[in-house]
Parts: structure tokens; sequence; C-alpha cells
């Protein structure tokens, strides 16, 4: 019988050893042992299923995996040590030289970094697309475009892009889709259900939500996952059982804690848009947003993560961070504290002022991560620091 995510998320454990302990132990060992010498062999020729090493799996990792695969509706899946690690092996498994991307314009840093400076090293070319423009999508695909990849919303500026839409597209073009889901997490929205072939996750984000651990994940189809299990065993960036065995139990309050992440950030969204120093406020969930309809369509609720421009611009952002007193001015996101960022000086400083400008960075913008602290508290600081960066 299929659970419900709550159930799914708590209940999901690996086998009991023989201790039958009732938490997950963690295993930290680097092989395993065969019980004989044909029992290696069939293990190393892919008759049987089973640990041979902790590059390939753990059973750790294998219950992490089983859980994200089963809150977004996936066959399988695949974890690694970090975010960027899964989004790279997303794009290394299953391109080759000659293919082309087709991305949101909008995307996480390095992701960005990734397919303008790396990827064509190999040959694998890209084009960035507005995602508040669908009309373009189509208009770009070429005879060599293989994957879609794109994150909704995005990483500040929090756009969004259709994706029953964007399912129907790849379909018709026979092309991969690929999501990164780490702002919204399988809770508020699952990709797997329009279409999407592979979703990724920064696990350091909303999954960990704790700010402790580095971690990633690729769940998707399953003859898709063994081209990235057969890229990963042999590359190695496979996450560490340690971290493995955290993010199983960090997956297990991830319902309760976006309840609370969600509930802040709206709060302090709506709060903002009524104060005199701010020139907007960008949330999924605001009715100020221009895609308000579509966020009510496809995501359960608008998630954790708020962006606002300060008046005043680049110096005045920088004082309204130095002013803050509680919150934390970190590049993370996705932490029960929350964090304040100013992308422009920071996580998107790589990127040129016409590109930040192309993905609405502007020099005033301020990203902050709603924790779990009482709203109250977090509004406090905010309405501090914007009238002592004044
Ligand atoms: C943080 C982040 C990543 C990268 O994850 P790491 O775990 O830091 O490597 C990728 N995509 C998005 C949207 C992120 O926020």
């Amino acid at each position: 019988m299929k659970k419900h995510f709550e159930t799914e998320a708590v209940r999901t454990q690996s086998r009991k050893s023989s201790n039958r302990e009732h938490s997950v132990p963690l295993y930290l060992t680097s092989s395993f042992v065969f019980d004989n010498a044909e029992q290696g062999r069939a293990l190393f020729a892919d008759e049987i299923e089973g640990n041979i090493y902790s590059r390939f799996s753990n059973p750790n990792t294998s219950e992490f995996i089983e859980k994200m695969a089963a809150l977004e509706h996936a066959e399988d899946g695949f974890a690694f040590a970090t975010g960027m690690a899964a989004i790279f092996v997303g794009f290394g498994a299953l391109l080759q030289s000659g293919d082309h991307v087709l991305a949101c314009r909008s995307l996480f840093g390095s992701s960005h970094q990734l397919l303008t400076k790396v990827l064509p090293k190999w040959g694998i070319t890209h084009s960035y697309v507005d995602a508040s423009s669908p009309e373009l999508w189509e208009k770009e695909i070429r005879k060599n475009t293989r994957m879609i990849f794109i994150e909704t919303p995005s990483n500040p500026g929090l756009e969004l892009i259709d994706l029953e839409w964007l399912g129907n597209l790849k379909r018709k073009h026979n092309i991969l889709l690929s999501v990164d889901n780490c702002f919204a997490t399988p809770y508020l929205q699952t990709p797997v259900d329009f279409g999407a072939d592979l979703v990724i996750h920064s696990a350091t984000k909303f999954i960990d939500g704790q700010g402790r651990v580095l971690g990633g994940v690729i769940v998707g189809k399953k003859d898709l996952i063994k081209e990235v299990r057969f890229f990963s065993r042999h590359t190695g960036p496979a996450m560490s059982p340690f971290n493995a065995w955290l993010l199983s139990k960090s997956l297990e309050t991830l319902a309760v804690r976006m309840d609370r992440h969600c509930f802040n950030a709206l709060a302090l969204a709506v709060q903002l848009e009524k104060h005199p120093e701010i020139e907007f406020v960008k949330y999924p969930f605001l009715q100020s947003h221009p895609q308000y309809a579509l966020a009510k369509k496809q995501m359960k609720q608008g998630g954790g993560v708020v962006t606002f421009a300060v008046k005043g611009g680049y110096e005045r952002a920088k004082r309204f961070i130095d002013a803050i007193q509680m919150l934390s001015s970190t590049a993370n996101l996705g932490d029960t504290r929350t964090t304040v960022t100013h992308p422009a000086s920071t996580t998107h400083s790589k990127l040129t002022d016409e590109e930040r400008a192309k993905v609405g960075i502007v020099p005033g913008l301020i990203r902050i991560s709603a924790g779990l602290e009482h709203i109250d508290d977090i509004l406090a600081d905010v309405e501090q620091a914007l009238s002592k960066s004044r």
C-alpha cells in the first residue's frame, strides 16, 4: 500500500541487522567480505545484488537513496559527496561530445560555471533560455539537444518553470529532462510526476536542513540510473556512509521542518512587501509574484527562501548584511538558522554584471532562507537592520 510522504520519510529503513536495533546503525566500513570465492565472482559479475565496496554501495547510502527515490516517486538513485558532484554526473554520465543542453538562465552559480567553463572542454554545448518566456524554449531546441536542465524555483531569482508544460515539450522532442529540485524538496513538488527523467538535489540544503554535512543525490528512471551508477562507480564521487546515515535521519523531519520554513518565509515576505525601504520582494506564494498562479498549481507551499531588493543598491545591501545581529551571514541556505546572503558579492559574484542583470540579481538583492526560529525574532532582526543601514 502506498504510504503518505511523512510516513515514507520516517519508515523507509534498511533491514535490521542481527542486533535488532531500532535506529539504523552506521556502517563505517570501506569493503564487505565475501562468504566464498564464488560469491565474490557473482557479485562482481552483477549476477547477484550485494555490497562489495563503499564507493559502489553501502547500507547507509542505499537507505538514503531508497528513501529519496520513494519521496520523489522515482525508481532508483545514486548518492554523492556534494550536490555539484550529482549535477556533474547528471551531465557526464548521460551526455557525449557533440550533445547540447538547454538550460534555464537562472541557475545556481556553480551549475552555471559547469555549463559555461567545464563541459565545453568535452564538446558539450548549451544555451540558456529565460524561464519566463516559454515560447522561446521550443525555438532553442536543436537537432543535437539531448537534455533540458532546470531549477524551479531558481536560486536566487525564485523564477518558476511550468513542469507540466515542460514535460510535454520534452516528450514531443524526445529529450531528457533533468530538474534540480533543491529549493522545493520532494515535500513541495515532485517533478517525476510531470515527466522528469532525473531529479537532482543538493542534500546540503533542506534535506540535511541543519547545516552539518554536504551531500547530493540523483533519482530517476532505472535505465538512466544504471548509467549514472556505472559512471560514478568508476569516477568515485560517492557519498560517505556517515553523511548518508545523518541525511537519512534528516529526512524523517523534512515535512515538519518544511512546514515551518514555509510559514516563516511567507510571513517575512508579506511583512517586507509593506516596508518602505524595500524596492521589491519575490516569493512564489506572494500574489505579486508574476507566476503566482503557477506556483499554486505545482507547489504545495512557497518554499523557505525569500529574495528582496533594498533601496540604495550594492552599498546599502552590504550595510544591511553588516547590521544584522542574530541571523547568520553565510552562503548556505536551508538551515534551522535563518541565513542572509548578498548574491551579487558572494554566490553569484563570478557572473558578469550583464549575466546577473539577466537573471534578476540586482545589486541590492538580498536572499533570506527562513530558518526555524520564532518568526517575530526573525522579523525584528530584519527590521532593525533595515533601519540601521538606511
Ligand atoms: C547548493 C546548491 C547546489 C550545489 O550543492 P552543493 O551540495 O553545495 O555542492 C546546487 N543547486 C542548488 C539549487 C543549490 O542551492
